[in-house]
């Protein structure tokens, strides 16, 4: 492959750019090498500056779930480009957004819409602190809610040590109001909230841990959440930033049959437009500004642009079988790489739920928790990844990110993968 185009754009990048990229783990820091520059998508693929041809697993980190390019979200893109970009006023978009939003995910008795996942998460715990009084959240290690300066903070050596900022710039007094918990730990859940559960006022948490690579939650642990929240009060909020339409129509909450006070969308609602929504109980939402008092405002939130071509793929994943047909093709791929990596000899486990999948290389034959996950060995991670884009294979350019099949992804680029992936074995091997 070739790739002097994305080199040269990567140096005059890096120049005027922050680590070369718009976003961290774009540039490939986790797994060595350069990034490639994109010139366009379509379906399963992306296609790069140097004419190089990836099957995608990454799907803009979440939205192309129908594939790239999708005709039907093209179109509604094309149409509302033809009424104006921004109205800075109410449009029917919104209205159809809201109604179709509260009937796919039913405890969502309203919602807000926003520009980006981070937006959500930020307003629905501003929201939670408003409507209790309360001062603390909790979030789990390993978890990610997006850059908003609560949420940087990772676990201490208890669940109740008080956050430490693992970012620079998030200043102490409000990173100490952030406590943090073992994900999948029911008794660490117990212990924090005994101690401490009157002064909580969220709680939020990835339902599916898909920053943490992919951890699926412990039969009950959503549910004993559930009821430690409603018994001091506290906020439950599911993040289903990556979840929400992706590992069951009604997302995580769906799925697991547990419901959330709050919830967070992005990604998907905006099929790869700037859209994030928080939504949830009507007598909180009804605290947001201006029916109550709790501020929260946007210049170009419910973009008319983004609601045609969120609601365009909404469309589409409400077609009977869409989700199955996902899950059937994660769970294909998923053996095909355990079954590939054990002819090789290469200690290796995935997991999966609906449209997303982990890869983990280890010797545990199943892994679902933060500790297990970052014991995994991330330098073969890296030599499998890069193996992998050589043979025009794009994985996340992390071990801690979740991988996303879509309805493009077919029994061809099954194969494809696969016969990439038995080479790829063999090289982490060696
Ligand atoms: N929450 C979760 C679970 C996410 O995965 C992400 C982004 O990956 C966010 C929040 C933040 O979303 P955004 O990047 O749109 O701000």
């Amino acid at each position: 492959m070739q790739h002097a185009r994305s080199q040269e754009l990567f140096q005059r990048a890096r120049q005027l750019l922050p680590g070369g990229v718009n976003s961290p783990v774009r540039a490939f820091g986790s797994v060595g090498g350069e990034p490639f520059f994109v010139e366009r998508a379509d379906g399963a693929f992306l296609y790069d500056v140097d004419g190089n041809r990836y099957i995608d697993y990454v799907g803009s980190w979440g939205p192309m779930i129908a594939g790239h390019n999708h005709p039907a979200v093209r179109q509604a893109v094309k149409q509302a480009l033809g009424n104006g970009l921004s109205f800075g006023a109410p449009c029917a978009a919104e209205v159809t957004m809201a109604e179709t939003l509260t009937r796919l995910v039913p405890s969502c008795e309203m919602v807000r819409m926003v520009n980006s996942g981070t937006e959500a998460t930020l307003s629905a715990i501003r929201l939670a602190r408003g409507a209790t009084g309360r001062s603390r959240i909790v979030k789990f290690e390993g978890n990610y809610h997006g850059h908003g300066d609560s949420f940087l903070v990772k676990a201490g050596s208890g669940a109740l040590t008080f956050g430490v900022p693992n970012s620079p710039g998030v200043p102490k007094a409000l990173a100490d109001l952030t406590l943090t918990l073992p994900y999948n730990d029911f008794d660490a859940a117990t212990a924090l909230f005994d101690e401490a559960g009157d002064d909580i006022a969220a709680l939020i948490i990835e339902p599916v841990a898909g920053n943490a690579n992919c951890l699926l939650p412990r039969d009950g642990f959503l549910q004993h959440l559930r009821e430690l929240c409603t018994r001091h009060g506290t906020v439950l909020i599911f993040d289903e930033v990556m979840t929400g339409f992706r590992v069951a129509l009604g997302g995580a909450q769906a799925r697991y049959g547990v419901t959330p006070d709050l919830s967070t969308f992005g990604k998907i609602i905006g099929a790869g437009m700037p859209v994030g929504a928080y939504g949830g109980r009507r007598d909180l939402m009804s605290q947001i500004s201006p029916a109550g008092p709790v501020y929260q405002a946007g210049t170009l939130s419910g973009n008319p642009v983004a609601m045609a071509a969120g609601l365009a793929l909404l469309d589409v994943i409400q077609e009977p079988g869409f989700h199955d047909r996902l899950e059937a093709h994660g769970n294909a791929l998923c053996d095909g790489l355990e079954a590939a990596a054990r002819d090789a000899g290469v200690p290796f486990t995935t997991s999966r739920v609906g449209a997303m999948f982990g890869l983990f290389f280890t010797d545990a034959p199943k892994v679902d928790t933060y500790a297990q996950a970052v014991a995994c060995d991330t330098a073969a991670f890296a030599r499998f990844f890069h193996a992998m884009l050589d043979r025009g294979v794009f994985l996340a350019p992390s071990a801690f990110e979740a991988g996303f099949v879509s309805a493009a992804h077919d029994q061809q680029t099954l194969e494809a993968t696969l016969v990439a992936a038995r080479e790829a074995f063999a090289l982490v091997r060696a």
